[in-house]
């Protein structure tokens, strides 16, 4: 895959639903050419893993079993994580958490989250396993979009963006599973991570559906309401699908984003791990270093995906680990599957 070829952005992507673009046309956007193999992947495997999408059962098991984190113990995970990385990061990174770079607010349990702004990472803590973990991710934005990028960039384009988040995300699923303390709660570990990305990548055949039809259903929100009852998934996890304006469907929020980046990361990361210094060196710094001026095709070549037969391999590898998890870890029974159309 040559960087300068020119790709298209046609199928994946909906006039609709674009919203201004920081960068050229598309630049944005995942190129049909990588995405496609991908979606024919996951569609084969679909059946494995997307019918246990949102495993709201398995989700407070995961909560249920694990332990409570305080926040400077999150704190300190997330500097782990850095630490694993070693040199600069681990020094940037420390300066941020002593800067008071990472702030939280508590939130009910089972109701997590964070988000970076620029130089700030904020967490709404709930005290379970997913306070390090999503402060992890968020680093990774924070590294790639602040601490390591490039003077005056502005922030990475979209479609390598959740990969910086999710790759970080994979290091801390490492060090929680390397650091537990007990089988229950390496298995609240092992848990979130396979509700984290089924989850996500339940939202794909949603997008397609939706970019399937040009009628009135595919771009309002009563439209997408219909659909979401058909497939028996809850109508409250619209926002998670896609922004709203008026009543209309502005733009799916993240085909580009992390529906994408949960499709290869997992595999990403283990050819890291299994890489030596000076490998794991150079594949860091195109993924956190590059600012702007890093294209999706230079990440996935510094991750030795060199051909799109190389690409659609990273997707079976995601489709089939999901796969094992959920057979190892027992969570496919007990939890009704979803995700599959009443009609
Ligand atoms: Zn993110």
């Amino acid at each position: 895959m040559d960087r300068r070829a020119i790709y298209t952005f046609e199928k994946y992507s909906r006039e609709t639903w674009e919203q201004p673009r920081t960068r050229g046309p598309g630049s944005d956007y995942v190129p049909d050419e990588i995405y496609a193999p991908l979606i024919d992947v996951l569609r084969e495997q679909a059946s494995n893993i997307l019918p246990y999408a949102r495993l709201t059962a398995g989700v407070s098991l995961a909560l249920g079993r694990g332990r409570t984190w305080a926040w400077q113990e999150t704190l300190d995970l997330t500097q782990a994580v850095w630490d694993h990385v070693g040199g600069d990061y681990s020094d940037k990174m420390r300066e941020s958490i002593d800067g008071a770079c990472f702030r939280f607010s508590e939130t009910a349990y089972g109701t997590g989250s964070g988000q970076c702004f620029a130089d700030l990472v904020e967490i709404q803590s709930d005290r379970s396993v997913n306070d390090p973990v999503c402060a992890a991710h968020e680093s990774g934005h924070l590294m790639a979009g602040c601490l390591m990028a490039p003077v005056d960039s502005v922030p990475p384009a979209e479609n390598i963006l959740e990969i910086q988040g999710m790759f970080a995300q994979e290091i801390a699923y490492g060090l929680l599973l390397e650091r537990a303390a007990s089988e229950q709660e390496r298995l609240s570990v092992r848990t979130h991570r396979l509700s984290y990305y089924t989850g996500i990548l339940s939202r794909i055949p949603l997008f397609l559906w939706a970019l399937d039809r040009d009628d009135d259903a595919a771009t309002s929100m009563s439209g997408l309401a219909r659909e979401f009852r058909r497939w028996s998934l809850d109508e409250n996890d619209i926002s998670f699908v896609c922004n709203s304006d008026n009543g209309r469907i502005v733009r799916p929020q993240d085909m580009h984003k992390h529906p994408f980046a949960a499709l290869i990361v997992m595999p990403l990361y283990e050819r890291y791990a299994a890489a030596d210094e000076t490998a794991r060196a150079d594949m860091m710094k195109v993924l956190y270093q590059g600012g702007v001026d890093t294209t999706l095709i230079d990440v996935l070549h510094a991750f030795g995906a060199q051909r799109l037969d190389d690409v659609k391999a990273l997707g079976r590898h995601t489709c089939r680990h999901l796969t094992r998890e959920l057979e190892e870890s027992g969570l496919n029974k007990g939890v009704a599957p979803r995700l599959q159309p009443n009609s």
